[in-house]
């Protein structure tokens, strides 16, 4: 019995002992099949360069406050070791330029991140006539996509950053004023772009006004679905799907637009409906937040990490399948017979 109870004893402390030591390698043991890689994007020093661009004032295209504005963001780019080059064009007889970031030296495929940096020359929302010709600050519009780009460009791995070609767009915000279009910069980029370089664009994401303190982002209708897919799977995963809402938003005529035409899968990651200060006086840094743009600048930074690291060698963002009209005529056609005869049979009534 002695010996029995001996035994008992030992062999409880045995499973004691095992246990404790499983629950001490498990986590060891499981941490190399999880990705794991915490993301740097600092809100606090983002928003500073949101800050800094506004403290040139408005920013519309031609003007001596978007030149100053782009030597700060060429020299920022400089500083971080990025190789930086100015696309000159002219446009209705104004001098517009865009600004682009690569490493110095260049993956065979790469990730296109772009913002515009140019602001809107008309508050043209305003509810007073009087304020709807004076110029929109931008901070919002404007200064929020580049300000999360300059600080990727500041905490990316070194090891992927030859993977990224960073473009600050001119030329966006001046649609129907003296009969400007939109997106003139980004439809000047993607036109000039040789085939070869084209075909080495894996995806392009774009940035725009996601600086609000109320930060709500859903899905872009005429963004690529599997490449939102993923950015919102890992929003989730970070917690901030608070800010990328799982929900259907509109279609915006915006940058990422020339990049979906020439067939490069792209995402706009845009606050929708627009928010109240939408290209009024009062799109100013107190209405934007630095949690806003960490939300959104950790998200891209973790996709582009992980986007690195994967080992598929095909396309990995399919783009959406054109409109099948053939269905839609399969489907569309006998259901307009049946209103049609119905119809008449209940006007004959
Ligand atoms: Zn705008």
């Amino acid at each position: 019995m002695c010996l029995n109870n001996n035994q008992t004893v030992v062999s409880k402390v045995r499973t004691v002992i095992l246990i404790l030591s499983l629950m001490l390698i498990a986590p060891i043991t499981l941490v190399p099949f999880q990705v794991t890689y915490s993301p740097l994007f600092d809100g606090d020093n983002a928003f500073s360069y949101l800050t800094d661009q506004c403290d040139f004032g408005p920013r519309p295209p031609g003007s001596e406050n978007l030149s100053e504005c782009r030597e700060y963001i060429f020299n920022t780019l400089v500083q971080e070791g990025w190789t930086v080059s100015f696309q000159n064009f002219t446009y209705r007889s104004v001098d517009c330029v865009n600004i682009i970031a690569t490493w110095p030296v260049q993956n065979s495929t790469i990730t296109v991140l772009g913002a515009h940096y140019d602001t809107r020359p008309h508050a043209d929302q305003e509810s007073d006539p009087e304020d709807r010709t004076r110029p929109v600050l931008g901070a919002n519009d404007g200064a929020s996509g580049v300000a999360a780009l300059l600080e990727l460009a500041r905490v990316l791995p070194e090891a992927i950053r030859s993977s990224i070609e960073m473009v600050f767009f001119d030329a966006e915000d001046s649609g129907y004023i003296d009969d400007w279009d939109w997106i003139v910069g980004s439809t000047h980029y993607v036109d000039q772009l040789t085939s070869s370089k084209r075909e080495s664009i894996t995806a392009m994401i774009l940035l725009d006004m996601i600086g609000d303190v109320n930060l709500r982002i859903p899905r872009e209708a005429s963004s690529t679905d599997s490449l939102q897919d993923r950015l919102w799977s890992i929003a989730a995963d970070l917690g901030h799907d608070d800010v990328f809402l799982d929900t259907p938003g509109s279609s915006i005529l915006d940058d990422h637009r020339p990049f979906l035409a020439a067939g490069i899968p792209a995402v706009d990651l845009i606050h929708t409906p627009f928010p109240w200060t939408w290209h009024t006086l009062q799109d100013t840094p107190d209405n934007c937040s630095p949690e806003s743009l960490e939300a959104v600048g950790r998200v891209v930074e973790y996709f582009l990490v992980e986007l690195t690291a994967s080992t598929v060698s095909t396309t990995p963002f399919p783009t959406d399948p054109p409109i099948d009209f053939a269905l839609i005529i399969t489907i569309a056609l006998p259901l307009a017979i049946v209103a049609i005869v119905a119809l008449v049979f209940f006007k004959r009534r």
